[in-house]
């Protein structure tokens, strides 16, 4: 399952401070888009609206069409994973990733019967038994993507999913990701600091300065086309 996801003209402030000054993003159904931009600059906040987790002092977000405005996070079609896995640490691991489905109302051994499923695709079926504290950290992030997946959201939000983790394992984490996308081809939305990342990874890259997108396109164009100085002077600067 997957879904155009828009959105238009969404704006947050905190304390009077403008963080998002009027974003306007589309990825495409299936698609994947980066977001990529300095610390502090707002992405973590678009990903929030984008859940329903905050709500924007203006603006909507559509998923599929559907104006997803005063939805409750769980009733978007929307999953988030952030940079480090909260996993309940007295569940299993199968039944971390049965919890959403659970929480859908789905009868405990549906419930598990389906988690089981998606650990299998995140390659850790053999690990539901444990608890997430016996995990490694690219474990932990496994689970967290199983748990989010399971959910089936037409909208994967990722907010730098793979930072914390060690380079050979983040190059694990990408193939990962490469095969759920081809697998279950969520619209993906990923927030990354990491230039390779969004290369490897997304179709397009959107650059996020100064609350709002300053280009939208293809890697290759930012940095043979950047729209304006900033745009440049941001690329030059990332490592
Ligand atoms: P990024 O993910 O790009 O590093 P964030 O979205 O986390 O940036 O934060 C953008 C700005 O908004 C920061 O200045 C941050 O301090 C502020 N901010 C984010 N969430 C809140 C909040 N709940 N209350 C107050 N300020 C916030
Ligand atoms: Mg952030």
């Amino acid at each position: 399952m997957s879904a155009e996801l828009r959105v238009e003209g969404l704006r947050r402030g905190f304390g009077g401070a403008v963080v998002l000054d009027g974003i306007d993003l589309t990825v495409p159904a299936g698609g994947c888009v980066a977001l990529l931009g300095p610390s502090g600059t707002g992405k973590s906040t678009v990903l929030r609206l984008v859940a329903g987790l905050d709500t924007p002092d203006a603006g909507r977000v559509t998923a599929g069409g559907r104006d997803l405005s005063g939805l409750a996070p769980e009733r978007r079609g929307t999953a988030l994973v952030g940079q480090r896995p909260r996993l309940f640490p007295h569940l299993s691991v199968l039944d971390n990733v049965a919890f959403p489905l659970a929480v859908a109302g789905r009868r405990r051994g549906a419930a598990r019967a389906e988690a089981a499923g998606h650990l299998d695709l995140v390659g850790l079926g053999d690990l539901a038994r444990r608890r997430p504290a016996t995990l490694s950290g690219g474990q932990e992030q496994r689970v967290a993507l199983a748990r989010a997946l399971a959910a089936n959201p037409a909208v994967l939000l990722l907010d730098e999913p793979f930072s914390a983790l060690d380079p050979g394992v983040r190059a694990e984490m990408h193939r990962l990701l490469a095969d759920l996308r081809s697998a279950v081809s969520p619209t993906v939305l990923l927030v990354t600091h990491d230039r390779q990342e969004a290369a490897a990874l997304a179709d397009t890259v959107a650059v996020l300065l100064d609350g709002r997108i300053a280009q939208h396109d293809a890697v290759e164009a930012l940095h043979t086309r950047p729209a304006s100085l900033a745009v440049h002077r941001f690329l030059g600067g990332l490592v």
